[in-house]
């Protein structure tokens, strides 16, 4: 199976704790099948903790979440969708969405 998730695709998470949450893909990891969704899968990491005081600050940081926990959100018809990949006449490629059959990728 290919990969077929892609920079800047919205995806919605469909296992483990994040399930339900959508997000925008920030980026894709293709050799660890790993996938960057903003605002999900948030861990804090503290940063130059300070001896005395807590002078060092928290920051939140998305880490990535397997491809396999998440679908893509259809563009077209709005819904989770699986995806198989089309190759057209005129040689363009695309994306299709097996639900509402639209041609995700322009
Ligand atoms: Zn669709």
């Amino acid at each position: 199976m290919g990969f077929n998730i892609k920079k800047n695709d919205t995806v919605l998470v469909v296992t483990g704790k994040e399930k339900g949450k959508k997000g925008r893909v920030l980026s894709v990891m293709p050799s660890k099948d790993k996938l960057l969704i903003e605002r999900v899968n948030i861990i804090k990491k503290h940063m130059k903790p300070n001896k005395k005081y807590t002078q060092g600050g928290i920051i939140e940081k998305e880490s990535p979440l397997h491809r396999s926990n998440v679908m893509l959100m259809c563009p077209r018809c709005g819904k989770p969708a699986r995806i198989s990949n089309m190759a057209f006449e005129d040689g363009k490629k695309s994306r299709v969405c097996k639900k509402c059959k639209e041609a995700i990728d322009q």
